[in-house]
């Protein structure tokens, strides 16, 4: 075979893992290229001043976990890391409802290819792969977690459905009780070899969990892949590719001396840069990550579609904070702490029909009482904030929240509309754009020069 993998796999996020590990288990020869860093337990920063420091900027000397990509009016948050998203999500596992795999609009969207039925017993095999169970809620100490008891509270008052959804999160261990901060029976994943806890309940999901609990996918997919032989490379981020010899040849950079030493990666030509060839070449770098990638490459794909890195959509997500929270006591209204500390980040659902469930209700579990809840309340107050920071002079507060007024506290000082970022942005940065510059560009990218790391 002239090629050195039979697959390169870009990226260790849900999409990549679970390809590396499928070529692997059938015997193939694989390769999986991550940009970001190993995260063993016990390794997610927690000190302000390492808290401070966990982006991914390798230009900036920065290779932690979180990206941050922002446009106009649509910002998103992904992980750079081995494991991915999985590093940072809040490991709740719901299927996709199967009223869903329908054609949106008459004659708009194309009617889905796949039906649940085609993927139920993927879901179970993946459900098993993370080991799912639900938050243990009829158990001490669970029981008694605030946060669980008032969303149950809550939806039995408007008659809603609360559920304990799967949660890729171990409580307890097989045939026994779920107990906190108990070693987990198993043979240390292959990733690091290192033992791991059950659930200590600390509430740190979404920041990295240091106590292995939290079953991300470098303790399943991507271990079970190191075992069945997959390279697995990390501080490896994928630049370039193209077809050679009937396969790919891919060329990385190894970011692994810099990120050692905490300095910014060197000027290009300074670079590490590594190639592999492989007869299959898998994208799997997320949404943006992959996007980005094949734009930035478009020139050797002549037949890429136009459309690639336009129309993108948020995934629905509507994040809302409840503050303030009271319960009535002997006729009096007193506070109530929820304690966002203690349980996984999230441990229960309540899903709200929508008009396929023949309910009535618009949209995808858009509540009609959304309008009375906490998001619009929070936007408000959040103006009036930024309103009264920004007079104190706390412009950068200001600059923070508002999504909309972009551009330099000097800019903002002097009464300056700042220059917004076009939705087609991602067109710019991968020809060679760097994140925040605002330079008038096409979008074939032909005035951009600067590289965006
Ligand atoms: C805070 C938060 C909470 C969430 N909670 C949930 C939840 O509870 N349940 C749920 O279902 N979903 C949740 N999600 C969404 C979920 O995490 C994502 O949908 C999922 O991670 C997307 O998987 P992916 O494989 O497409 O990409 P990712 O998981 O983002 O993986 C992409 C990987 O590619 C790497 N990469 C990118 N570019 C390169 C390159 N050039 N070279 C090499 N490697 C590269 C990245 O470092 C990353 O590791 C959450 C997301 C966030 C941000
Ligand atoms: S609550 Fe704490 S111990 Fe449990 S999964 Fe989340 S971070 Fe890990």
């Amino acid at each position: 075979m002239p090629f050195d993998f039979y697959a390169v796999v870009v990226g260790s996020g849900f999409g990549a893992s679970v390809v590396a590990y499928r070529l692997a288990d059938a015997g193939k020869k694989v390769c999986v290229l991550e940009r970001g860093k190993k995260y063993p337990p016990g390794s997610f920063p927690r000190s302000p001043r390492d808290v401070a420091r966990n982006f991914w900027d390798p230009a900036s000397g920065l290779f932690g976990m979180f990206d941050l990509w922002s446009f106009r009016r649509f910002e998103a948050l992904v992980s750079s890391g081995l494991g991915g998203g999985s590093l940072i999500y809040a490991n709740v596992l719901i299927r996709k409802d199967p009223n869903w795999f329908v054609d949106e609009e008459p004659g708009g969207c194309r009617p889905w290819p796949i039906s649940y039925d085609d993927l139920a017993t993927h879901y179970k095999a993946v459900e098993e792969m993370l080991g799912a169970q639900r938050y243990p809620f009829d158990h001490l100490p669970y029981s008694q977690t605030p946060k669980t008891i008032a969303m149950r509270e809550a939806a039995q008052k408007r008659g809603l459905d609360w559920y304990l959804p799967k949660l890729a999160v171990t409580f307890g261990n097989p045939h026994a009780d779920p107990v906190p901060g108990v070693q987990i029976v198993e043979e240390p994943p292959a990733m690091y070899g290192l033992p791991r806890d059950t659930c200590r309940l600390c509430g740190e999901c979404d920041v990295g969990c240091n106590y292995g609990s939290k079953n991300t996918l470098d303790f399943n997919y991507l271990s079970q892949s190191k075992k069945r032989g997959a390279d697995i490379r990390t501080l490896a981020e994928v630049r370039r590719f193209e077809r050679w010899e009937g396969g790919y040849r891919i060329d990385y950079v190894d970011h692994s001396a810099d990120a050692e030493a905490a300095r910014p990666t060197k000027k290009r030509d300074e670079q590490k840069h590594v190639t592999v060839t492989a007869e299959k070449l898998v994208l799997g770098a997320g949404t943006f990550g992959s996007t980005y990638l094949l734009l930035r490459n478009r020139s050797a794909f002549p037949n890429i579609s136009p459309a690639l890195g336009t129309r993108f959509s948020g995934n629905g997500d509507i994040l809302s904070f409840l503050h303030q929270a009271r319960r009535h006591v002997g006729g009096k209204s007193v506070p109530r702490w929820l304690n966002p500390g203690f349980g996984p980040v999230i441990t229960s659902a309540i899903r709200v029909g929508d008009r396929l469930d023949g309910c009535g209700e618009e949209g995808r579990g858009l509540h009609r009482g959304w309008r009375r809840s906490a998001v619009p309340q929070l936007a408000r107050r959040k103006q009036r904030c930024v309103r009264r920071r920004a007079t104190c002079g706390d412009v950068r507060i200001a600059a923070r929240t508002g999504s909309r007024t972009r551009g330099s506290t000097e800019q903002r000082q002097r009464g300056r509309r700042p220059p917004v970022r076009r939705r087609t942005e991602i067109f710019h940065l991968a020809s060679g754009a760097r994140h925040g510059s605002r330079r008038p560009r096409r979008p074939d990218g032909a005035q951009a020069r600067r590289s965006r790391s």
